[in-house]
């Protein structure tokens, strides 16, 4: 096969003068014929790696991509620059697919975007035998893996390309990376010869900063008018119902903003996010049903108001920000009733238990980059088996937090909870527990005679913050669980190392409430 010069198409097409470092070893590998497994981060520049060897080699490129919603603007964006592009997906009607698949019969096709349902159907596979293919791009590889945190069955079957089509290279991509996935992307496809690239996965101009969660939409207004007036970001929300109060708060207080879930109507979903790719300073509030594969450079900030299930969805979701380089915020509001809510989901989640167990590793090491006093990028650097030096531009380094020894104030904690499950074979929620520390004689207290307990009011010397501060952080680390609807706070085998074995509990001072929090509760 005869091919072109790399380069030429990059400067060409592209109009770029040179490759990013990483692109060039890639791009010459695949256009020669080889197949490669590349690791990068969102904005790394990943779709050059398949585009140009696609345009650098004879025949179409074919691009498996789950994203069907954004094959339209990825074509657009594409015939704009003068290449031959098509999509095949459910959402076209049946004349445009006849069109694209005659363009792919006839070698008209530079590149070809594919959903992954499509190529497992026998007619599809038929139609590719017939055309000449440049190669495979597996966008989004890390579907394939069923440890990481967004499997699609689908990509299951793509391990078959390489019987069918022995000659024809293939390229996987994801900018998902723990070890764990990238080697089960790797056995899955059978990409264990490949070249594999890890690029960094460092963002320095990303600043993390995850704050305690008082009242996350008004931190949310303080942030946006302090440091993003005007600016468009990333809102995510765990639920729809907190995606459309959220929305319509900032509109009624002057901000353009507009919603974006699974619940919304497709055209409303479409309208919405086309605003949020072409305005400028737009805020799109949404589940983290948004946002895989948007491309829009100027992303400011990306604000989560409920924690993510798993580091990989944080890196993921907060790597949309600040793609062209500039500097950007990624934000995160975390409190209790986060660990609290996230333990309750992963208890009453459909699957078994290894499934149930999954699920507690992802939210355990979220929690603890969370809950860190070290640096936020060298926890995250690490969690995807990565160095990195204290940032500088992460909270825990410009404002390093305190610690202190929170052995005595866990053990006063957990042999109430012991108690009241002993002496009176109850349990009770964080609320209670924190009362019967600190000693008050609410109407709840005097009913429940617990007043009458040893513990009560042993914990007099902390304030309702703080103990809430202590049962997250032994939530956070397992030495305290929750359980039922009622979220009743029960002791569990790491308990007893606290309570009997001398095991030391270290935590991490609550921040001080900010002055505006205090101003907003008198008003
Ligand atoms: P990813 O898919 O890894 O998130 P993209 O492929 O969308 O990243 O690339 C991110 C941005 O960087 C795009 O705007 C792209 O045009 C730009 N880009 C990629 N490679 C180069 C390059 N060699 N020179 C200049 N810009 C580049
Ligand atoms: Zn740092």
């Amino acid at each position: 096969m005869t091919t072109r010069d790399p380069l030429d198409v990059l400067n060409r097409v592209f109009g770029y003068d040179e490759f990013r470092p990483g692109q060039q070893k890639i791009v010459d590998h695949v256009t020669s014929g080889g197949d490669a497994l590349v690791l990068m981060p969102t904005g790394g520049g990943k779709s050059l790696c398949y585009q140009i060897p696609a345009l650098a080699r004879d025949g179409t490129g074919v691009v498996i991509s789950p994203l069907i919603a954004l094959m339209q603007d990825q074509v657009d964006a594409l015939r704009a620059l003068g290449v031959r592009a098509g999509f095949l997906n459910s959402t076209q009607d049946p004349d445009e697919r006849r069109l694209t698949e005659s363009q792919l019969l006839a070698g008209e096709l530079d590149l070809l975007y594919l959903a992954p349902e499509r190529l497992n159907l026998d007619a599809t596979r038929r139609l590719l035998d017939r055309a000449p293919l440049a190669l495979f791009a597996i966008d989004e590889a890390h579907c394939v893996s069923q440890w990481g945190h967004d499997f699609r069955p689908d990509y299951l079957a793509l391990s078959g390309l390489h019987e069918q089509w022995p000659d024809v290279p293939r390229i996987a991509l994801t900018a998902t990376a723990t070890k764990a996935t990238h080697a089960e992307i790797s056995e899955r496809l059978g990409l264990d010869e490949a070249l594999h690239h890890v690029a960094s996965f460092d963002r320095p101009n990303i600043q993390y900063r995850i704050a305690p969660k008082n009242e996350p939409r008004k931190q949310l207004l303080d942030l946006l008018r302090t440091e993003h007036d005007g600016d468009a970001g990333i809102v995510y929300c765990l639920s729809r119902k907190s995606v459309e109060e959220t929305a319509e708060l900032l509109v009624r207080n002057g901000i353009d903003a507009v919603p974006y879930h699974a619940g919304l109507d497709a055209a409303t979903r479409e309208r919405h996010q086309a605003r949020f790719l072409r305005e400028d300073g737009l805020i799109v509030v949404a589940t983290i049903a948004f946002g895989m594969g948007i491309d829009k450079p100027d992303v400011r900030f990306v604000a989560h108001l409920d924690l993510p299930k798993s580091v990989e969805g944080y890196y993921q979701e907060t790597g949309r920000a600040g793609r062209d380089g500039l500097p950007s915020t990624a934000w995160l509001a975390y409190g209790l009733q986060d660990v609290m809510q996230q333990r309750k989901l992963i208890e009453s989640s459909e699957g078994d238990q290894a499934h149930r167990r999954k699920l507690a590793t992802h939210l355990d090491a979220m929690l603890a980059l969370c809950e860190t006093v070290e640096c936020r990028r060298v926890q995250l650097l690490a969690y995807f088996g990565q160095d990195g030096e204290p940032c500088g531009n992460c909270d825990t380094c410009l404002s390093p937090p305190e610690s202190w020894e929170g052995t005595v104030a866990a053990q006063k904690l957990l042999s109430t909870v012991v108690r009241l499950k002993r002496e009176r074979n109850q349990k009770f929620g964080a609320g209670q527990i924190i009362d019967i520390l600190r000693g008050k004689t609410t109407t709840k207290i005097t009913q429940h005679r617990h007043d009458e307990l040893s513990v009560f009011g042993v914990g007099s010397d902390l304030g309702d913050n703080e103990w809430r501060g202590v049962i997250r952080q032994l939530l956070a680390t397992g030495l305290l669980a929750v359980e039922g609807e009622y979220g009743t706070l029960v002791t569990t085998p790491a308990s007893d190392e606290v309570l009997y074995q001398g095991r030391k509990v270290h935590l991490r001072r609550e921040p001080k409430r900010t002055a505006t929090r205090e101003k907003t509760k008198r008003a």
